[in-house]
């Protein structure tokens, strides 16, 4: 089921990049595996997937040292100040990045760790009052202050957009994260300018979000089914 579920994913963004005259090659799927189950990630990473991402940092601590495998691990949950330790020492990439207070905390962590961390911040787009994430306006001011205060790599924006029963509603907002990545680009404020990273997207709507620019895409129930809560 999951070798089969993936197989699918992996057709649509292959099919989704060229319809959008992009290169396949730079879309690349983040599991969610978030409440999955150890045996069905190990499932996904003998079908070759080895990049997964976790909201949870308790879950997460019991799961990630379970699974095996050369993989990488994004972390894409609220993050807590108390948590950033441990988020360091577990995760690769961090993409919710929304405060300096963070920001400066992951940093100390991972020059104590001796860790290479690469964050992403997290860009409340739709500017919903529930969501997380730094608004539109202040994004470059934030991106400022973490190269300016700390040694993170700062290589690309992540967004949630609310929830759409039409995926086609999720397009504005994809597009206006791909706008604003592009605007910071040509002011050279991430790591890579010439590659940033945007990641958008879920199961219900990663084909637009691909045709709107994204380069990581975060399915979880396309692939593994429903979550048991
Ligand atoms: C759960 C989650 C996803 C995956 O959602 P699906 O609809 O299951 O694909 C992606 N991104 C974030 C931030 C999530 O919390």
């Amino acid at each position: 089921m999951i070798q089969t579920n993936l197989t699918t994913i992996l057709q649509t963004i292959h099919a989704s990049a060229v319809k959008a005259g992009r290169n396949p090659s730079s879309i690349q799927l983040v599991a969610v595996s978030k409440r999955v189950p150890v045996e069905s990630i190990q499932l996904a990473v003998e079908s070759g997937q080895l990049c997964f991402g976790e909201n949870y940092f308790q879950e997460a601590s019991e799961k990630i040292p379970q699974v095996s495998g050369d993989l990488s691990w994004h972390f894409i949950g609220h993050l807590q100040s108390n948590k950033v330790k441990e988020v360091v020492t577990l995760f690769d990439i961090i993409e919710t990045v929304d405060r300096i207070k963070i920001a400066r905390l992951i940093d100390s962590h991972a020059q104590s760790q001796r860790k290479n961390i690469q964050i992403l911040l997290q860009v409340n787009v739709g500017g919903e009052q529930q969501t997380s994430g730094v608004s539109p306006e202040q994004t470059e001011a934030l991106i400022r202050e973490i190269n300016k205060e700390t040694q993170l790599q700062v290589i690309g924006l992540m967004t949630l957009p609310p929830y759409f029963s039409d995926p086609e509603k999720s397009r504005p907002f994809f597009k206006k994260l791909r706008l604003l990545a592009t605007e910071l680009a040509k002011k050279q404020l991430f790591a890579d300018n010439k590659n940033v990273v945007l990641s958008m997207g879920m199961s219900g709507d990663y084909p637009i979000a691909i045709e709107e620019g994204a380069t990581l895409v975060r399915v979880g129930t396309a692939l593994f089914g429903e979550r048991i809560y």
